[in-house]
């Protein structure tokens, strides 16, 4: 039967550490427990909120709502042909253990989303995104229940609506639905890709000319191990804010002022993006402590929360940062964490 506790502090749940008390919180690992879970909800008029790792959330308030942290388990593979392979991870599963699960038998699509912390479920939800990969690429389908009517839908690529850091979950569809499976297409013969970040540099460090997918995977985590804050050690969320998209007309602009910014394709071709990190170091905030809060030493798109930070603080700091950027760019910076 489903145990459902009240008042609890959400703060430990979330890797940066800052939170507050769900009204009611109950651990789902079974999908009858989700039924159960929904019918107290609806019996007590209560919203539901998913917790997953926690690793993408900066809790702001009392959550008044029945918070279920998801811990269904399990992964296998529910289809095969000769170039591809159907792989099948239940939500709660965390996602670097079915990148594992894949990369271990040669399968390639998910490779260069290796390590990125967090549960399967919130993979789609912001559509995660490493070394020039996306989850869409190798998405194929996911399940969810309805948790106003308890109905299970399947969603395909394109009802998922998927762009950058974004899906059909953070816009129409935010807090409606629990999704409960996923389901990756992976290549039995995987193109590599390789031109992203210190990838190749890392590769001839190592003499490795021609990776396989478990190298591949093996840079990407060193990669990430040298850049990124370990949240075990070092509180944070990864990457707060987005980089920002901006039109051509405004990136000429910027360019003549400052000449070193850099630019990336974006989602649509009349856009190009530009690092939030380089806006924010730009800015005077790179490695900068605020009390206890502050943007990484290493990387200045990642908040920091340096022991016992409030929500007060950490609020105050990024209106702060992105006032400064503004000010500086003209460019508005927004959240890639979900605050809540
Ligand atoms: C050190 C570090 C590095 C990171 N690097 C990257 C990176 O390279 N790329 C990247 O894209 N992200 C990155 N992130 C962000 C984070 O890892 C991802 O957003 C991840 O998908 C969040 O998973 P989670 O389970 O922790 O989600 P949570 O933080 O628990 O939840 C995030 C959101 O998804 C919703 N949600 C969670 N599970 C479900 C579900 N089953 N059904 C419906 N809604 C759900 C929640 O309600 C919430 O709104 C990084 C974070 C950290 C701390």
């Amino acid at each position: 039967m489903l145990k459902i506790l009240k008042q609890v502090d959400l703060t430990p749940y979330t890797t940066l550490k800052i939170g507050a008390k769900a009204a009611y919180f109950a651990v789902i690992k079974e999908e009858n427990e989700l039924k159960e879970a929904i019918v107290f909800a609806r019996l007590h008029d209560l919203p539901i909120f998913v917790l997953g790792g926690g690793s993408n959330l900066l809790i702001s308030r009392p959550l008044k709502a029945l918070v279920l942290k998801n811990e269904l388990k399990g992964v296998s593979v529910i289809k095969e042909s000769r170039s591809a392979v159907w792989v099948e991870a239940r939500s709660g599963e965390w996602w670097s253990s079915l990148v594992y699960f894949t990369v271990e038998r040669g399968w390639g699509g998910a490779e260069n989303l290796y390590y990125v912390p967090g549960t399967v479920g919130a993979a789609p939800v912001q559509n995660i995104g490493a070394y020039g990969v996306e989850l869409k690429d190798s998405f194929f389908s996911l399940r969810a229940l309805d948790l106003k009517t308890g109905k299970e839908k399947v969603f395909t690529v394109k009802d998922c609506a998927f762009a950058y850091r974004d899906s059909i979950f953070k816009n129409k569809y935010k807090g409606r639905y629990f999704i409960t499976s996923l389901v990756l297409k992976l290549s039995k013969h995987p193109v590599l890709h390789l031109d992203y970040g210190d990838i190749r540099v890392k590769l001839s460090e190592q003499g490795i000319k021609k990776p396989n997918i478990k190298q591949l995977a093996e840079i990407i985590r060193q990669i990430r191990d040298s850049k990124l804050p370990n949240p075990s050690l070092l509180a944070n969320a990864g990457s707060f804010f987005k980089n920002p998209e901006i039109s051509f007309t405004n990136f000429k602009k910027l360019q003549k002022k400052f000449p070193e910014i850099k630019s990336f394709p974006a989602s649509k071709a009349n856009l190009l993006k530009i690092p939030a990190g380089w806006l924010i170091e730009g800015a005077g905030f790179k490695g900068k402590r605020f009390g206890q809060i502050g943007m990484y030493e290493k990387q200045a798109l990642i908040l920091v929360n340096y022991g016992g930070a409030s929500v007060k603080q950490a609020l105050a700091h990024i209106n702060r940062v992105q006032k400064a950027v503004f000010k500086k760019f003209g460019v508005k910076i927004e959240p890639e964490v979900n605050i809540i």
